[in-house]
């Protein structure tokens, strides 16, 4: 093995700031494992990281050697590690929980007191080798395409958002096309909803990627969503919606488009505080809105599991792929807007 390795580093506290530096490969602690990444993809997060906006300033200490989305081969593992062999085909948790607090205690790692995010909090996967503590290791079957394996931290996030409600033979309001909002229209459509409905603002590209993985209707722009879903639903509304822009207009849109009694999940993240309605919108109409972060350890990876076994297509969401060293083209890709998940190959 190499003893050093290419990674991409986020050196400079300013939009852009990233470079390729050749560094040591990690060795890996008693209980950690030593992967050599195949594949990696690029996540809103990178983004964020890469854009330097307000949430990376307060967040990010350069330099980091970012990403957290791989499929990859374990070549050397710790003293204490039993679960995991050499040879191994893994990827991993991104959240890197603590196992003792009171969440982790009462198995819900995901929200972890301690929690670290891989490639946030901690040095990441865009490199050729990475070093994972075991516990955040999931081994994938054998016969995963590399991609499907490299973005199931987002994947993981549509799944725990939608087995966060009732979707089977209802109707289902997605709003946002981005790459989580179309895995989550995806799902909905294997598991059976009754009618899947989608919202997108901004780019065409996404919509037209909602539409190839069997949303019903995909709305794009600024149009009247309102009346086609109530006279799509019998004057009821939509039974769930979930909700993936981050966007105040679109919870307010959203709660309009529930029916009474229906549940609204929301993954998106909010810039700023804003107002709503809770009265006539919530109270009234007794409606549930559940708050998702992360995936359920382990139980939203073997869901996911349980889903690829079934037949999950989310190729039209793998939209771009590239060779590592082409980072920063796939990187303006994933920044334009007009792609789904973008995959870099190691090789
Ligand atoms: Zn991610
Ligand atoms: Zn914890």
């Amino acid at each position: 093995m190499k003893d050093t390795m290419l990674a991409v580093f986020k050196t400079n506290p300013e939009p852009g700031g990233t470079e390729f530096r050749e560094v040591p490969v990690p060795v890996p602690g008693p209980d950690d494992v030593l992967i050599k990444v195949k594949a990696c993809s690029i996540c809103g997060t990178d983004v964020h990281i890469f854009n330097w906006d307000a949430w990376a300033q307060k967040r990010i200490n350069p330099p980091l050697l970012y990403g957290h989305e791989f499929g990859g081969e374990v070549v050397e593992i710790g003293s204490n590690v039993k679960t995991v062999q050499v040879g191994d085909y893994v990827s991993a948790e991104s959240h890197i929980f603590c196992g003792s607090c009171y969440n982790c205690r009462m198995q819900q790692r995901h929200i972890c007191s301690n929690l670290n995010i891989l490639g946030v909090d901690t040095s990441g996967i865009f490199a050729e080798y990475a070093r994972i503590p075991v516990q955040n290791i999931w081994k994938n079957d054998p016969d995963l395409p590399i991609e499907y394996a490299s973005v199931q931290d987002p994947l993981g996030n549509a799944v725990h958002t939608v087995f966060a409600a009732d979707i089977p033979g209802r109707n289902v309001v997605i709003l946002g096309c981005g790459p989580i909002g179309v895995f989550a229209a995806a799902i909905c459509e294997k598991i059976g909803a009754a009618q899947i409905f989608a919202t997108e603002a901004k780019y065409k590209y996404r919509a037209d990627i909602a539409e190839r993985v069997g949303a019903d209707k995909v709305f794009f722009g600024d149009v009247d969503v309102h009346s086609d879903v109530m006279e799509a639903t019998d004057g009821v509304g939509a039974d769930v919606v979930l909700e993936f822009t981050g966007s105040p207009a679109a919870v307010n849109q959203g709660l309009k488009l529930l029916r009474p009694g229906g549940t609204m999940v929301l993954l998106g993240v909010f810039s700023k505080e804003f107002t709503t309605d809770l009265t006539d919108n919530v109270v009234f109409k007794y409606v549930t809105i559940q708050g998702i972060t992360g995936r359920l350890i382990w139980d939203t990876w073997y869901r996911m599991r349980g889903l690829f076994k079934a037949g999950l297509n989310i190729n039209p969401v793998i939209t771009h792929t590239f060779k590592f060293e082409e980072f920063f083209e796939a990187m303006e890709v994933m920044r334009s807007g007009n792609s789904g998940k973008v995959v870099l190959y190691m090789e």
